[in-house]
């Protein structure tokens, strides 16, 4: 598949101008949320479960989030879970 950002960057002869910058723009918001998540990784760093779990505490108002669930753990989930990391920023 086609990397997403290209085909926003390059789309199909025909395309009007108002389209073309709306892609254009959310190429942008794209490749800006590819360079948080990259750099929300590299924050979060080695993560051994459990030994480095951790709970935050009241913050949501959800009991399983604030004390069961690991921020750490949830987040590589996800990250691992798109394909967001494999693409060029
Ligand atoms: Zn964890």
């Amino acid at each position: 598949m086609t990397d997403i950002l290209r085909r926003l960057r390059e789309p199909p002869f025909g395309t009007e101008t108002s389209e073309r910058n709306l892609m254009a723009a959310a190429a942008a918001e794209i490749s800006k949320l590819r360079a948080l998540t990259a750099e929300a990784r590299r924050a979060i760093g080695d993560h051994f479960a459990p030994d480095d779990c951790y709970a935050t505490g009241p913050m949501t108002g959800d009991a399983y989030r604030d004390l069961v669930e690991c921020p750490a753990c949830s987040f590589i989930q996800q990250y691992e879970a798109t394909a967001i990391h494999r693409e060029k920023l």
